[in-house]
This record gives structure tokens, sequence and C-alpha cells, in this order.
């Protein structure tokens, strides 16, 4: 049976920021998901802009991204948090005491449009041999929505996932803390190095295809996140189980 893989992107440029080195050696095929698209946020004026002029760029780039990278690309344009809610960082961000009570609010509204997305990208085929997943490091609203809807279908589905350390939020974190975010998606979660054959400077020219999104501060976090584990790596998390898996996807 064929295997491919599934990169789910709450937004784009989250799969590329993420996993670009990964992306640059992948032999098996892949399909990126990428799923709030709608948009009015860049990095150079944060979210004043023009919603429709950034939709069709942040499109475009994607589009790019997924055309220089050999990959099959599925593209919504479901509303970012940005919009949802109007600009408010504590909402977008789920800064609250409760950050999954906002979220699970969320999630009705959701469930049918995120899991629609999901049937269409995996398509009539064979299912994917694993889904990788934002593990919502940094409380993105949108980026835990998706974990939360997508590892449910995962595991109705019996498909294996695995949890990407979202970048750059990630490197604000410690490594306690991520641990403790690590263990409230999932107790038997274990992480997993995935180090580059290339070097990060090549995982970082990758991402800047998405213009909009990237800035020399961006690319300065996302070089200091390829070496902060003492090699040019990018870590995921999976059960143990799916670890053997993952190291032939590569
Ligand atoms: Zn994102």
């Amino acid at each position: 049976m064929p295997r491919w893989l599934l990169l789910v992107s709450p937004h784009p440029d989250d799969i590329a920021f993420s996993l670009g080195g990964l992306i640059g050696q992948l032999k098996l095929p892949a399909t990126l998901l990428t799923l709030f698209g709608r948009s009015n946020y860049t990095v150079a004026n944060a979210l004043q802009n023009d919603e429709r002029e950034i939709t069709l760029l942040r499109r475009e780039e994607d589009r790019t991204f997924a055309k220089n990278n050999s990959l099959q690309w599925c593209y919504h344009e479901f509303p970012a948090a940005g919009l949802r809610f109007g600009g408010n960082w504590d909402k977008i961000f789920d800064n609250a005491a409760e950050p999954q009570k906002a979220v699970r609010a969320e999630m009705p509204k959701w469930n049918g449009p995120l899991r629609a997305a999901a049937r269409l990208a995996c398509g009539k085929g064979p299912p994917p041999a694993i889904i990788m997943l934002p593990a919502g490091l940094g409380n993105h609203h949108d980026h835990l929505l998706v974990r939360e809807i997508f590892h449910k279908y995962a595991q109705e589905q019996d498909r294996p996932v695995a949890f990407y350390e979202d970048l750059p939020y990630a490197l604000d974190l410690s490594e306690s803390e991520i641990k403790a975010h690590m263990t409230e998606i999932d107790g038997s979660l274990k992480p997993q190095l995935l180090p580059f054959v290339d070097d990060t400077d090549d995982k970082v020219r990758r991402t800047t295809c998405y213009r909009s999104q990237v800035d020399e501060a961006v690319l300065r976090r996302l070089r200091l996140a390829g070496v902060r584990y003492g090699i040019s790596a990018e870590r995921i998390w999976s059960e143990v189980s799916n670890v053997s898996r993952i190291d032939l996807l590569r």
C-alpha cells in the first residue's frame, strides 16, 4: 500500500517553520493541509492590513512552498483567530487562566469544517501513514483547535499521530514547560529529535517564501530553534510505538 504523510498546518507557514528541516529530506510523498488561510496578519503590520489582499498573498506563499518542496497541496481559507477575535491577543493566544476552555467553546462550531477538510485531504486512497499535528505550544487558539479536532479524528480513524513543536513559539518555553504541555496532551508521548541532513540555514532559507510572515527577527529565531538541541534538528513527540514508524519516514 502506498505510504504518505499528512502535514497539518493551522496557518500557512506553520509546517515550514516547525518541520522545514524534515520537509527538506522527506522520502515519502506528503500532503500539506493548510486550514486558516483567511488572514490580515503580516509580520510588518501585525493585524492592520487589508484582509483580501493578505489572504491572496498568503495563499500564493503557501502554494509556492508546496510546489518548491513537491508537496500535495490542500488549502482552506477558514478565518484565522485574528479575524474572529478582532485583534484581541489574549484571546488569539488563549492567555486566560484556563486556555483550553475557550478552545472547547469553539469546538462545536469547527468540528464539522475541520473534519471535512481532513476527509478531503485523505481522499479515497490509502489513509496517511502518520498525521503530523501542531502540539499547540504557545497556546495559539487555532493551533489548539486543530490539534484537538484532528487528534480525535486520527484516533477514530486508527491513524498514528506525531505532534511537532510549534515554532517559533516553542522557543519561549523552558524544557519543563514543554514537557508539562506534552504530558497534558497524553502522558505516553515521548520526544524524538529529527536531525537535518542539510544545515539550519537551508531550513531557514526554505521558509523565506513566506515573505509576508518573516523578517530578520523571525529568521534569527528560527535559526536559534534549529540548533537549540545541540545539533541541527526539529523535535516531535509521539507514542513510543510510533517512533520506529517515524524513522522509516526519513
Ligand atoms: Zn500558526
